[in-house]
């Protein structure tokens, strides 16, 4: 079994008083929304800072990746270079806003996910000008007139007959 890249060993900032740590990771992710996904090339870099707090650990520091995003206006992909800044507490036993501490490690992948996809628009627009569709591109998306040639012998066209006239 791969050991997630994501999972960090905090069994040395645990209950102490010593200094913050820095971590990166750098990897490849498959984190996506409904219009929107990071991308595996170039892969995630979390440049992180790692420290004991009173009751936990506190991660802060920047998340950069590369993101296709699906325009809103026009459906076209386009690509944007994200960093955004993060943080995160990590409690063993963890209130609304802070993510488990388990044993003497911490699984930074959800707060990266979470905080990483919170910072994606949810309405990506590939450019401020974007027109959106052109009116012959819609032209296009709805010629397609089932019930003429091929499909006589479809199940659908069963169907179609059997409702009323205007459905
Ligand atoms: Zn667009």
């Amino acid at each position: 079994m791969t050991r997630s890249p994501f999972l960090l060993d905090i069994s040395d900032l645990l209950g102490r008083d010593v200094p913050s740590r820095p971590v990166v990771v750098e990897t490849v992710v498959d984190w996506k929304l409904e219009m929107s996904r990071v991308l595996a090339e170039p892969p995630l870099v979390a440049d992180l800072t790692v420290g004991p707090v009173p009751g936990g650990i506190l991660v802060r520091g920047e998340v950069c990746c590369s993101a296709e995003h699906v325009c809103r206006r026009c459906l076209e992909t386009f690509v944007d270079d994200v960093c955004e800044p993060v943080t995160g507490l990590f409690e063993a036993d963890p209130g609304e806003d802070a993510y488990p501490i388990e044993g003497t490690v911490i699984d930074l992948e959800p707060f990266l996910r979470d905080e990483t996809l919170l910072g994606f628009t949810i309405l990506p627009i590939c450019d401020e000008s974007c027109e959106g569709l052109v009116s012959t591109a819609e032209t296009d998306l709805n010629t397609d007139s089932p019930g003429e040639s091929d499909v006589t012998g479809s199940p659908f066209a069963v169907l179609r007959d059997l409702l009323p006239p205007g459905d």
